[in-house]
């Protein structure tokens, strides 16, 4: 089959910007670039190449998409309104996410006592924003054979984590993911590189693809301890997910000087014998090795543990890094969240203005190095628009603090678009470009020039993946 548009500007790649003014697609590939007589007319619209979301979780995106939403809840009042609605309507196992103390007007922790009254006869796990922390209550810690306050954190988090999720029956962990990937391709990403997967997820996913039922490409990064189980055998797997610490937000980041309100440096999650034992194995699999280090102290354990990798390389977040570690990014992806920089608008607390010119340096990463834009979805929303306004404006219309510390950091709108379409691909170890011809026709049609309009403001006209347009409602 063949398509083709004319009266539009393509965007077929972004760094350095190409712009052409018509659109050939056939057979599911780009053909060219000329005008042909029939062509559809696009009376004006913007033509660009679908995203790519380097770094997000499918399974906790499906599982939030069907479960208690705490994001944005401003006390542990509305959090206690929110769960009783939710337990009055839902039997089995509560799941729920995204609350975030620094917003409740309490000031504090929420403890198992803010829960226990309202649910006391089957499990509560309420992660936080973070995923690295959650709320538990107290028939779920007796439980697990636990005691504690109803907070757990890294591992415990884990334990709990797997143990609530083991009583989610298989078919709704099926729906779970068909929910997730249709949640992402509204959005117009064609491709996702999806960490921390485990065996099971990977089964499932291979199941959808078996029965056509993938409307966007999936690369697994599967965590660790199920890498002692795989077969090798998967063309889905792209590589491995490492942890070396934990959150700002927890204050479980890895810094290797005292956090600025609290005398601790966080927590190293993952000890480096363990972390290059896991490196060898992938590398007897060909498999890459993306490593999650936030603080900088984390980083300098990831930049050493990549030494020993000898296939693709990436450091998942990034976030604190400082002069003497930029040079020792090059050859290592760095798989960036924009939008972090809005949802930790508390940053400056943690770290100080003196570590300011530290935290998410995007710009000066690359100049290094290649630079992958994602969203860690569920933990930021996975519309690529509010993360693009976030590497172009850096909170500046949110009043962050951050923004004036760093206001150098800020991207062009084509850096941004090339960071994420470009940069993710080869954070993905996809060698292409995004739309040149003979490459995959993933693009999306726009109501307006992406380079140069509020990204909040952009409408996502059309989408089509593979060359053919995908009629799911868009989600912008
Ligand atoms: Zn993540």
């Amino acid at each position: 089959m063949r398509i083709s548009f004319r009266n539009c500007k393509v965007y077929s790649k972004f760094m350095p910007l190409e712009v052409h003014d018509a659109l050939v697609v056939e057979d599911g590939r780009v053909i060219s670039f000329n005008e042909e007589e029939n062509a559809r007319d696009l009376g004006g619209s913007y033509i660009i190449p679908a995203f790519v979301d380097s770094h997000l979780h499918l399974d906790e995106i499906g599982l939030y998409l069907n479960s208690l939403d705490l994001r944005g809840v401003k006390s542990i009042k509305e959090l206690r309104y929110k769960l009783e609605e939710f337990a009055s309507r839902t039997e089995g196992p509560i799941i729920g996410h995204g609350w975030d103390q620094e917003l409740f007007m309490e000031g504090r922790w929420p403890s198992k006592v803010d829960i226990d009254d309202i649910v006391n006869d089957r499990p509560v796990f309420l992660s936080r924003v973070c995923l690295h922390a959650a709320l538990v209550n107290s028939y779920f810690l007796e439980l697990m054979g636990m005691e504690g306050d109803g907070i757990v954190k890294e591992n415990e988090f884990e334990i709990f984590r797997k143990r609530i999720i083991s009583m989610v029956p298989r078919e709704k962990k099926i729906k779970y993911m068909r929910d997730a990937v249709e949640h992402v391709a509204s959005y117009g990403i064609c491709k996702v590189g999806y960490v921390s997967c485990s065996l099971e997820n990977l089964s499932i996913l291979e199941d959808l693809r078996r029965k056509d039922q993938l409307p966007i490409d999936v690369l697994v990064y599967l965590n660790s301890e199920d890498l002692r189980n795989y077969d090798g055998k998967s063309s889905m797997v792209k590589g491995i997910k490492l942890f070396v610490d934990g959150s700002l937000g927890a204050r479980t980041a890895l810094l290797s000087k005292e956090y600025s309100d609290q005398g601790t440096r966080g927590e190293q999650v993952m000890d480096y014998n363990k972390i290059v034992e896991y490196i060898e194995k992938a590398n007897e699999y060909g498999l890459d090795v993306a490593i999650h280090a936030i603080g900088d102290a984390a980083v300098d354990i990831a930049l050493e543990a990549l030494k020993h990798a000898r296939n693709g390389k990436r450091i998942e977040h990034a976030s604190v890094v400082r002069d003497d570690q930029l040079k020792k990014f090059k050859g290592i992806d760095a798989v960036v969240q924009p939008h972090f920089i809005i949802s930790d608008f508390w940053v400056l607390e943690r770290l100080g203005v003196e570590r300011a010119r530290y935290v998410y340096r995007f710009r000066d990463l690359m100049n290094e190095t290649n630079v992958a834009f994602s969203t860690d979805a569920p933990v930021e929303p996975v519309d690529p628009f509010l993360t693009l306004d976030a590497a172009i404006n850096r909170g500046k219309n949110e009043f962050i603090d951050l923004y004036r510390y760093t206001e150098d950091q800020s991207l062009r709108p084509n850096e941004a678009y090339h960071c994420y379409t470009s940069g993710s691909m080869r954070a993905l170890g996809l060698d292409c470009n995004p739309l040149q011809p003979g490459d995959e026709a993933n693009f999306l049609i726009l109501d307006r020039d992406p380079l140069s309009s509020n990204q909040r403001e952009i409408k996502i006209l059309e989408i089509y993946f593979r060359g053919k347009r995908y009629f799911k409602d868009n989600k912008r």
